[in-house]
């Protein structure tokens, strides 16, 4: 008999993945947490039965969720990580010698553990010394600092359940006064196609162009989402995503990716027009 993993992305879509063999179920305090093994994907994750990461295409996501921002801000030392229980975006970012401290605010413990002993591919650098995990709502988390991290990455999961409150107006303004002043935040930004999570996308451009004084997108593609067109909010105080970057000086490291590199990080803020519209519509009119 065949088993199927089945993600329901709209009312009249669906989309499946062939599965070997579970590896692991459990419920948290917060989720309910799934490992599978697939011949196409490899192992995947999936909380309340969406999915997260595959080990096939976690590369493109956390690639781009990282190396965009460190290229634009090279001296960024003290990074804030919210969600991202996988450890994908911290292997990334343990990849720059120059960065002196991670925080993970990770609202659910049983990810880390189920990632450590099932996806070892993301989760192996949750203990490299440079990085603290806290176990905490990142909401929560971030009504504390002022000032103190140079980059704050959203890797969360969608604007419902525990990641609810990373969608909102409180929370937007409370990274923005916990950045430095040529601080960056990078979300993840859900995606532009079809017309629920459209509308969840520009819902949340609009609370953060009223936070933050410049807020771009940029677009990746990653086969395992809903539609593959996927967004991620370039937003600062001051630092614009390419005009004035060094590139230069990000090739000069050496770091070998498997999808980003400088052509694409330019490319990826030019926009397909529908995409544009659905900004413009929430944007201050100048
Ligand atoms: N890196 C993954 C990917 O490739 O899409 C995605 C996300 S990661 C697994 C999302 C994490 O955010 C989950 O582990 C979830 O527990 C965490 N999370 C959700 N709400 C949160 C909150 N309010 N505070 C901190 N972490 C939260």
């Amino acid at each position: 008999m065949e088993f199927w993993y089945t993600e329901q992305h709209t009312p009249d879509v669906r989309f499946s993945i062939r599965v070997d063999h579970q590896l692991y179920s459990g419920q948290s305090e917060f989720q309910r947490i799934d490992v599978f093994e697939s011949p196409e994907f490899g192992r995947f994750l999936t909380l309340d039965g969406y999915m997260m990461l595959t080990e096939k295409d976690e590369f493109i996501y956390h690639e781009m969720i990282t190396h965009v921002p460190m290229c634009v801000h090279p001296e960024a030392k003290d990074i804030l990580v919210i969600g991202g229980g996988d450890g994908g975006t911290v292997r990334e970012l343990l990849r720059y010698p120059t960065i002196r401290r991670i925080d993970l605010v990770e609202i659910d413990e049983m990810v880390v553990d189920v990632c450590r002993e099932y996806l070892s591919s993301t989760a192996s650098g949750l203990s490299d010394e440079r990085v603290s995990i806290h176990y905490e709502d990142g909401l929560r988390f971030v009504r504390k600092p002022i000032d103190a991290y140079d980059l704050i990455i959203v890797d969360s999961t969608d604007p419902f359940g525990p990641g609810e409150g990373l969608f909102t107006k409180e929370f937007y303004g409370n990274c923005f006064k916990a950045l430095r002043s040529d601080g960056i935040m990078i979300n993840q930004h859900e995606s532009p196609f079809y017309e629920q999570d459209a509308y969840a996308m520009q819902r949340m451009h609009q609370r953060i162009v009223h936070s933050f004084p410049f807020s771009r997108v940029y677009q990746v593609h990653i086969p395992s989402y809903p539609s593959g067109h996927w967004l991620f909010g370039f937003s600062s105080k001051n630092r614009r995503p390419v005009e004035g970057v060094d590139f230069a000086r990000w090739k000069s490291l050496g770091i070998k990716t498997r999808y980003y590199n400088t052509k694409l990080h330019a490319a990826a803020f030019a926009l397909p027009n529908y995409v544009e519209e659905i900004l413009e519509d929430v944007e201050p009119q100048c």
